[in-house]
């Protein structure tokens, strides 16, 4: 849709040639969701490509880039006053080019450029494979734009360079885009439509960070439920497919399935999951493979029928339980956490009591939990005014999170005494004798380093707690370290 150039802007010395070939320096700062740090290294790898290097040191960077998040009005105001910190620095380093990413940037588009002066480049988050032209224009002193949402680009032909890597853990992008239209959210705007990636990219790119020494992944996606490969383009597209391309489709829980057996030592998980597109196929195939964690990202917003219905939320409350009752049946000791909004336009006291009534219901293993905040563009901005009063919201969260910080104690306290697998991620933050980690479940345990280092896959019986936070001590190896 939009490519233009802008003649206003200054260029610096350096040949193109030169600037190709000199290792320039490059900083990437992330902001929002795992999509958005997963899309920070496909650009990484893109611009090694262009003789880039990264660097974590902002003040001797050639080309800064902020990979910007659009989810609420506080996601947007962070990157603003980032972007003023840059004028500092770019007072010392007038060569220095600044690029906004991600959501914001397309949601801004061309109006970034007016807003935020000190930014030369914004690209959308289908257009990073034309980073290298881009670049080429700012370094001839124009501004450029480039916010095109893509019916198939998949970057499943890049290799993500891994930024503020521990080695251990990384992200694999599976899907991009999503074709559920929730009316509060900007996601739909920024991404487009749905689209998967083809799973032998997905394969090879496991195999390659089982190679490198990964011990775990996260299959991510706007809604990894709605995957769907049946020779690329976009999911709504299906309906079309030929028979054979209907008969050779891969969906979430054969990917899976897939991943599984492809590394059965590799553990999986995948985020974010949808109540009304999940599958108990999905939830059959966790069961049967042991290097699926067991552990379920599983946004509800509300716990009121009404206002999921404003949210145009395709299911109930009775059918998101029924998906709960189904999960802990096939897997009894499985976490589940979830993603909540308190005061959506219209919500009553009744709604908010619905939606506390929910959460004693599920006794969730933690959340994400915010008050609404409109945003531009949205059904509901467009639909429904803004109406709960701030006090309102803010009691209504407070009481929210407060539930949930009693259940995060109950659901914690269910692995004392036992002794569980956990993956070695790092160094504890509170203490550098211990080292911290995860179990299945997605729960942080912290235990004395002894002889064992990051990656082991370690046996640590659980002793005491916080509300978030296992204590523990190593009693060996897991087999999956053998
Ligand atoms: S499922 Fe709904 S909330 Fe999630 S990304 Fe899609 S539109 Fe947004």
């Amino acid at each position: 849709m939009e490519k233009t150039i802008d003649e206003s802007a200054q260029g610096s010395a350096l040949t193109l040639q030169e600037k190709k070939t000199n290792g320039r320096k490059l900083y990437i700062e992330s902001y929002g969701c795992q999509m958005n740090f997963s899309d920070s290294e496909i650009v990484a790898s893109i611009l090694s490509n262009e003789g880039f290097n990264t660097t974590q040191e902002l003040k001797e960077a050639d080309l800064v880039l902020v990979n910007t998040c659009s989810i609420r009005e506080k996601a947007e105001l962070t990157v603003r006053k980032r972007l003023e910190k840059f004028n500092a620095i770019k007072k010392d380093r007038p060569h220095m080019k600044v690029g906004v990413l991600g959501c914001m940037a397309e949601r801004l588009k061309h109006k970034f450029l007016e807003e935020e002066k000190i930014v030369d480049m914004v690209v959308g988050p289908d257009a990073y494979k034309d980073l290298p032209n881009l670049i080429q224009e700012i370094d001839e002193g124009r501004n450029a734009v480039n916010v095109i949402l893509s019916k198939d680009e998949t970057y499943g032909d890049v290799a993500p360079v891994r930024l503020n890597t521990n080695g251990v853990t990384a992200f694999v992008s599976i899907t991009r885009g999503c074709d559920n239209m929730c009316t509060f959210c900007v996601v739909p705007f920024t991404r487009g439509r749905e689209r998967s990636r083809d799973p032998q990219s997905i394969i090879d790119e496991v195999n390659d960070l089982w190679k490198k020494g990964f011990k775990e992944i996260t299959l991510l996606g706007q809604n990894v439920d709605s995957y769907l490969w049946y020779g690329g383009g976009l999911k709504k597209d299906y309906d079309k497919a030929s028979e054979m391309e209907k008969a050779m489709a891969v969906d979430f829980s054969q990917l899976l399935e897939k991943v599984a057996l492809t590394q059965p030592r590799m553990r999986i998980r995948f985020s974010t999951s949808n109540p009304q597109d999940m599958t108990l196929d999905v939830i059959h195939t966790m069961a049967k493979y042991e290097n699926i964690c067991n552990y379920i990202h599983l946004p509800v917003q509300s716990g009121s029928n009404r206002i999921l219905k404003e949210m145009n939320r395709l299911h109930t409350r009775e059918e998101y339980f029924e998906l709960i009752d189904n999960i802990r049946t096939i897997i009894p000791d499985c976490a589940i956490s979830q993603d909540m909004i308190t005061g959506f336009p219209t919500e009553t006291e009744k709604d908010h009591q619905d939606t506390l009534s929910l959460m004693e219901y599920v006794k969730y293993d933690y959340g994400f939990m915010f008050a609404y905040s409109e945003r531009p563009g949205t059904l509901a901005e467009r639909k429904l005014d803004d109406d709960i009063p701030e006090a309102i919201k803010k009691r209504r969260l407070a009481e929210i999170i407060e539930l949930q910080r009693q259940h995060c104690q109950e659901r914690t306290e269910q692995h004392l005494n036992k002794v569980q697998e956990v993956l070695i991620e790092g160094t504890s933050k509170k203490s550098d004798e211990h080292w911290m980690g995860r179990n299945s479940q997605n729960t942080v345990a912290v235990f004395p380093k002894e002889n064992y280092k990051v990656g082991d896959f370690v046996m640590v019986r659980m002793n005491s707690c916080t509300s978030a936070t296992l204590k523990g001590e190593a009693v060996g190896y897991s087999k999956n370290s053998l």
